[in-house]
């Protein structure tokens, strides 16, 4: 490959000041001629991937040692007993035994990650796009907002706003909601209408996609409190919700995230299923119609 003139990590031109060194490295698994071009900062600040010590843009392996298959997720190590947790994986069976897990994704952390301020933890992969700004976090609502109307043709009557709250916060508007969660790592967001209390409330520094999703479910449970209050069996409740969040990842490409949603064994994966089933029989256009009247 000829030099490269621009970093393929951040995209800012190599070697034309005399600011900026350019970087070069390669992995032991590419062929001849490949390679990755930093620049200095990129080469000196970017996190290296914990099996070849590769430059990347985000934490954990690079997508080399990744596919492979051979190195441990969380410690980077080559592991011969490889141990798969849900849909992830491999895991070197110390970490999947002794690590504590990631309180997003229940996944085991490696050394060193700080928890959040309400004394979660969470690990590289869920922290790389966490969102903990609320003006972030209020664009992926709208962005969500905007797609459901789009696709089903959805809005709500009274503008609802979303805010993110620690841990103990959510925790106190679902008591007061009457839901006492089941566990508190299931537990990423709440849609209240009671008191001055009204609005949706998603958990701070969850990956931006889980938000997006997050925000989509609560947002779907808002346009059940308007369209179809009487609706009370859980199955369709949260099956309604899920299928709304389910459509938009299916809508943006996010195939993975979409997949882990049907494959849940509860009542959200359920939900899911039937209202999938439904949907199969008369459309999202039926599907909504039919709701404004179930119970
Ligand atoms: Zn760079
Ligand atoms: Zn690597
Ligand atoms: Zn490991
Ligand atoms: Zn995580
Ligand atoms: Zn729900």
């Amino acid at each position: 490959m000829a030099s490269a003139r621009f970093c393929h990590l951040c995209g800012r031109p190599l070697g034309d000041t005399g600011a900026i060194d350019d970087r070069t490295f390669r992995h032991r698994d590419w062929p001849p001629g490949l390679a990755l071009h930093l620049c200095a900062d990129c080469a000196a600040h970017k996190p290296r991937c914990l099996a070849c010590g590769l430059p990347g843009a985000v934490p954990g392996l690079c997508e080399t040692c990744r596919q492979t298959g051979q190195f441990c997720l969380t410690c980077g190590r080559k592991t011969r007993r490889r141990v798969t947790i849900g849909h992830s994986g491999p895991y070197c069976a110390d970490c999947a035994r002794d690590r504590p897990r990631c309180d997003v994704c229940g996944l085991p952390v490696a050394n060193g990650r700080r928890p959040l301020a309400d004394g979660r933890l969470t690990c590289a992969a869920c922290e790389a796009t966490a969102v903990h700004d609320p003006g972030e976090a209020q664009a992926i609502f709208r962005a969500a907002e905007a797609a459901i109307g789009r696709q089903l043709g959805l809005s709500l009557g009274v503008p609802t706003g979303l805010l993110l709250v620690g841990r103990d916060e959510l925790l106190a508007v679902m008591r007061e909601l009457g839901q006492e969660p089941d566990g508190a790592a299931d537990t990423l967001g709440a849609y209240t209408r009671r008191g001055r209390r009204r609005g949706i409330y998603v958990l701070s520094g969850l990956p931006r996609l889980l938000l997006l999703q997050v925000a989509a479910h609560e947002w779907a449970h808002a346009w059940q409190m308007e369209n179809a209050p009487l609706l009370r069996d859980p199955i369709w409740r949260e099956g309604f919700a899920e299928w709304v969040a389910y459509g938009l990842l299916r809508a943006r490409g996010e195939t993975e995230a979409a997949e882990r949603m049907l494959a849940r064994e509860d009542v959200y994966g359920d939900g899911l299923r039937h209202l999938l089933q439904l949907e199969a029989q008369m459309g999202a256009p039926g599907v909504i119609d039919w709701l404004r009247h179930a119970r």
